[in-house]
């Protein structure tokens, strides 16, 4: 046999099953399915298979492509950073122009009170990094027994130990002796799953209170930090009631209990502001970040640290016994610094504000209406459907269906990246998105739920 009658596409199918243990992925399930999608290349807002299928990517990759594939100007910088210095690190007294240059314009970037920066490879490591400032601040404040941290249930930090642990995951959670000690959590404000007969405003106070019952009752001598997401990225979407967020703030502020903001998603554009935070009107004391920050092309994460910290932590806290090889590369600053900067060249975080979101909005909010759909909610370019039985009862379909799935699959046969969390279907298309891209979109998204309505009669 010659090389060219070797199906290609078979023959990294047989090699994946093999030899590569993807994240977060049944093996057994997916060989049953004959194997991985092999995504070979892509641009704009297109991936493409090795069948040659054009696919509109609606999460982004996985929430970072911001600018889209192909963008020359950041492969342009990822060389010629490369060409310079490849890598050196930030230990022992020394640094580099792109970490310092990316460092300034995220200060500048974030809100006022943020004018340091600690570089991490990811979200997870980002957020390790919180939990190590968390407590090293109340330490060297004297209060080393203020280390319990609040997070929430179905809330995603990534997936470090400590990632995990503030994450509200139960399967993560089951597969491990998790959470951490010194890590609780309280519900989530999701208004659609639990909600029930209150309103949106008066549920959203409710869920906020939680965290100050937390607090009563650990003492709030005891309590370091609250951990939170803006909007709830892979737990589904999950958009808080406006009430929800001032509440919070006011529970933090009055027992001095640190903020901690993961916007992992949220930041650069997201929700229409540079960070998330800024939507709500939160004031947090540390931000984490990734994903979008390098759009997607390599990687990089970090946390944000204020003044209040900073002056505690930084100016007069000795040593921080903390840092990865990788802290601030210099590769990965480079493009992020590329990436924020067409940002600001291209008024992308205007444009998804003033623009594309509020037409987005007003398009994905028409799915309300397919008789599978029973909310669609959406805030900047993130956006929600839930899968029901019943609109009115808001009754889901029996597990074992598995409607959500059967719905994501049945959308990227026909040429859509539409994710499922259970039986809610997310999106979270590139920042760069046309009209003509969110009517694809929408459109695909209303067949599919069709296609997928018919499925889910034929299986009974
Ligand atoms: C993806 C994500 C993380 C983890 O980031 P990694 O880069 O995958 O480690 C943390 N927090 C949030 C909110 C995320 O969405």
């Amino acid at each position: 046999m010659t090389e060219s009658t070797i199906d290609p596409t078979r023959e990294w199918r047989r090699r994946d099953h093999r030899h590569f243990m993807h994240p977060f992925t049944d093996h057994r399930e997916l060989s049953e399915k004959g194997g991985a999608r092999i995504i070979t290349r892509a641009e704009g807002v297109y991936i493409y298979d090795s069948d040659g299928n054009r696919i509109l990517d609606g999460m982004a990759g996985l929430w970072c492509v911001n600018l889209g594939y192909g963008r020359r100007e950041l492969v342009d910088a990822a060389a010629q950073q490369m060409r310079e210095l490849p890598y050196y690190n930030s230990f022992f007294q020394c640094t580099h122009p792109p970490a310092i240059e990316l460092s300034a314009l995220l200060s500048e970037l974030s809100p006022g009170n943020f004018n340091h920066v600690f570089f991490t490879g990811s979200g997870s490591e980002a957020n390790d990094t919180q939990v190590r400032l968390i407590r090293r601040y109340w330490d060297l404040l004297g209060q080393p027994q203020k280390m319990t941290i609040i997070a929430r249930r179905n809330a995603y930090h990534g997936s470090t130990l400590a990632g995990a642990s503030l994450g509200g995951m139960p399967a993560m959670h089951k597969q491990m002796v998790l959470p951490v000690p010194g890590i609780v959590h309280i519900e989530q404000p999701y208004h659609f799953g639990l909600g029930g007969d209150l309103s949106p405003e008066e549920f959203g106070v409710q869920q906020a209170r939680l965290l100050e019952d937390k607090i009563n009752e650990l003492g709030a001598d005891k309590v370091a930090a609250f951990v939170a997401e803006p909007v709830q990225g892979a737990g589904g979407v999950i958009i808080p009631p406006e009430t929800y967020w001032p509440e919070i703030q006011r529970i933090c502020d009055e027992y001095g209990i640190l903020l901690v903001a993961d916007e992992v998603i949220t930041a650069f554009g997201r929700l229409g502001e540079w960070f998330g935070s800024s939507h709500y009107g939160i004031r947090p004391d540390l931000i984490s970040f990734a994903k979008g920050v390098t759009s997607g092309y390599l990687p990089l994460g970090g946390a944000l640290v204020s003044d209040r910290v900073a002056e505690v932590v930084i100016a007069s806290g000795g040593e921080f016994a903390h840092g990865y090889t990788y802290s601030g590369h210099p590769a990965a600053c480079a493009v992020a610094l590329e990436t924020l900067r067409i940002q600001q060249r291209e008024k992308i975080v205007e444009r998804v504000r003033e623009h594309t979101a509020p037409y987005f909005s007003e398009r994905w909010a028409s799915l309300a209406d397919h008789p599978l759909v029973g909310e669609a909610r959406s805030l900047g370019l993130v956006g929600a459907i839930e899968i029901v039985r019943d609109k009115a009862s808001r009754e889901r379909f029996h597990k074992d269906l598995g409607a959500g799935t059967r719905c994501r699959d049945i959308c990227v046969d026909n040429g859509l990246v539409m994710r499922a969390v259970g039986d809610t279907m997310i999106v979270s298309p590139p920042l760069i998105v046309e009209d003509t891209h969110v009517d694809e979109l929408v459109g695909k998204a209303w067949k599919c739920l069709d296609l997928t309505a018919g499925s889910l009669e034929a299986v009974g």
